[in-house]
């Protein structure tokens, strides 16, 4: 089938102490579907295993049972770099050094653009976080949801077939983060991306999400849109 297939997935991490063995347990055996295009909120508490799960699919982390695939394609031992997915975090991890143009710029000279095609793009893609303008800017002058905005860009410029988010607003405060998690949405439907989000907000879930998966303990709870969630008791 096309879009992501997460089947049966076990995530563990070794015993701190004898670096060997099962110590935690963060995912215990979840699967789901991605469709292209959708979004999809992994909600639940922190601890329960989300952010080892995506990062499960993003390849950063060694699955230990079960298996993902994309487009029908098993990903066991494809590395990070070949998985097409793009990445984002709870910081953006923007280059200093560079300006908000140079950092979006980056996302597409690792796609292989030529520097006058990037150009174009980069204005594009400003435009569409709701930076327009904004490109000769220091990142450094930047404030923190501007900083966000730039690396959604940056994350979007090489038109990832997957892009997977860490809490990309938990960093921020909650005035700020409502406004973000609209605009977030807005941008990926936009340019029809396919996510996987991460996050312990429920509203932010409902904001940005198409279908939302709620997690505990390692397991997955339900998987519904959000008007469809059982309510919280
Ligand atoms: P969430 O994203 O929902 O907050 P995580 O996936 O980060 O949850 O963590 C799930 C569980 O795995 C937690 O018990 C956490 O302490 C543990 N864990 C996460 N990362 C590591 C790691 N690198 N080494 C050991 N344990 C970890
Ligand atoms: P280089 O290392 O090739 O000199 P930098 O990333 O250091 O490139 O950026 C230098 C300047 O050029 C920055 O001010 C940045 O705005 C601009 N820039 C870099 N790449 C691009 C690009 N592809 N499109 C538009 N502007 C760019």
């Amino acid at each position: 089938g096309r879009g992501l297939a997460v089947r049966d997935v076990v995530v563990h991490y070794p015993d701190p102490a004898s670096g060997k063995g099962p110590g935690t347990t963060a995912v215990r055996g979840v699967s789901l579907d991605l469709a292209p295009g959708e979004v999809l909120a992994l909600l639940g508490p922190s601890g329960c295993g989300k952010s080892s799960l995506l990062r499960a699919v993003a390849g950063l982390e060694p699955v230990a049972g079960g298996s993902i695939a994309w487009d029908g394609r098993d990903l066991a031992g494809v590395p990070v770099h070949r998985r097409g997915f793009g990445l984002m975090f709870q910081e953006g991890q923007l280059f200093p050094h560079r300006d908000v143009a140079g950092n979006v710029a980056f996302g597409l000279r690792m796609a292989g653009a030529r520097r006058a095609a990037a150009s174009g793009r980069v204005a594009e893609l400003l435009d569409l976080v709701g930076l327009a303008g904004y490109g000769p800017r220091p990142v450094t002058t930047l404030s923190g949801g501007e900083r966000q905005r730039v690396a959604l860009a940056r994350a979007l410029a090489p038109e990832p077939q997957l892009l997977l988010l860490d809490e990309p607003l938990s960093a921020l405060d909650r005035g700020l983060r409502d406004r973000l998690a609209g605009d977030l949405r807005a941008a990926l439907v936009a340019t029809g991306t396919t996510a996987l989000f991460v996050t312990h907000d429920h509203d932010e879930a409902f904001t940005v999400a198409d279908r939302v998966a709620v997690m505990d303990a390692g397991r997955l709870l339900q998987l519904a849109a959000p008007e469809d969630l059982w309510r919280a008791p």
